[in-house]
């Protein structure tokens, strides 16, 4: 097994079995992001934190095009990527795929050329159309897909599908069969505790399981290194933990402050990033998931 130089990556390739494939390309990186080959033609623009990118971007290098799964947040961060493609490639994007409707993932699209290809869930879509102009260029996506989308190009399967609600009602997967590589968006997250404010925590889990049906050997996140299907359940195994401990303790008459102040995260989940960012916002949107379950 070789150990590569990323110190991040390094730690995961120690922990997994299918991810050891992956290798930073040190040819390749925009200024905000560092790329991973995950196979041949097939990288990840990783984000770097707190610069442009803001998340990460799926690449696909085919005969005559590019196909890219998520924009980056800011539109230089996209321009950049082209630039990249162009000069390593020498092809342009014709298809763009959206994880979700989330800016960090879409607010980059006006930095790609105006006559591709954008492909988005039916709910991601009527949100970013809601707040589009008429004639915005790259603004509304052109294709919508609710459930699958199978493209075979330059001799490669494509699948892009929706496994059910998770981290909003408008998630897309990019799964590629032959490499078993899984483009996640913020379906997964690892050791991190996640964003639910726009989430299904009750559904999330069971979307989770049908990703790991799939059986991938690489999940890429939408933000952070490529991972694998055990960090996958153990993300999994974390939303069926906070949302019955919520809901649990919503069960007996406390409050979201009450149970902020009570709720102890055992390890590994006690360790993992994003808890004072985000942790309300999670335990209210459970608690708002509860409620409309009652009232219905
Ligand atoms: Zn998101
Ligand atoms: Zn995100």
């Amino acid at each position: 097994m070789r150990i590569f130089p990323l110190a991040l990556f390094a730690a995961c390739v120690a922990c997994t079995g299918g991810a050891d494939a992956i290798k930073p390309d040190p040819r390749l990186g925009e200024p905000d992001t560092t790329w991973q080959a995950l196979g041949d033609d097939l990288y990840v623009a990783i984000a770097r934190a707190g610069g442009k990118a803001g998340s990460n971007a799926g690449v696909v290098v085919l005969p005559s095009e590019v196909l890219v799964f998520d924009a980056h947040f800011k539109v230089e961060a996209a321009e950049a990527l082209g630039r990249e493609l162009q000069k390593h490639f020498n092809r342009p994007v014709r298809w763009l795929v959206f994880s979700h409707h989330h800016v960090d993932h879409t607010g980059g699209r006006f930095g790609f050329p105006h006559d591709i290809e954008i492909v988005a869930h039916p709910n991601a879509a009527a949100r970013l159309k809601a707040v589009c102009g008429a004639s915005t260029k790259n603004c509304q996506p052109t294709r919508t897909v609710p459930n699958r989308f199978m493209l075979v190009m330059g001799g490669r399967e494509f699948q892009i599908l929706h496994l059910g609600r998770g981290h909003t009602d408008g998630d897309l997967v990019l799964w590629m069969p032959k490499e078993r590589v899984l483009f996640a968006g913020d379906l997964f997250v690892r050791d991190h505790i996640g964003y639910w404010g726009d989430g299904f925590p009750r559904e999330w889990s069971k979307t989770l399981d049908r990703v790991l049906e799939l059986e991938p050997r690489v999940v890429v996140p939408g933000h952070g290194v490529p991972s694998d299907s055990r960090d996958v359940a153990r993300f999994r195994d974390f939303i069926q933990f906070l949302t019955g401990a919520v809901e649990r303790a919503a069960a007996q008459g406390q409050t979201v402050e009450q149970i902020l102040s009570t709720l102890k995260l055992p390890p590994p989940y006690s360790f993992w990033r994003g808890q004072e960012m985000f942790m309300e916002r999670n335990v209210r949107r459970v608690i708002t998931e509860r409620s409309s379950h009652k009232s219905n």
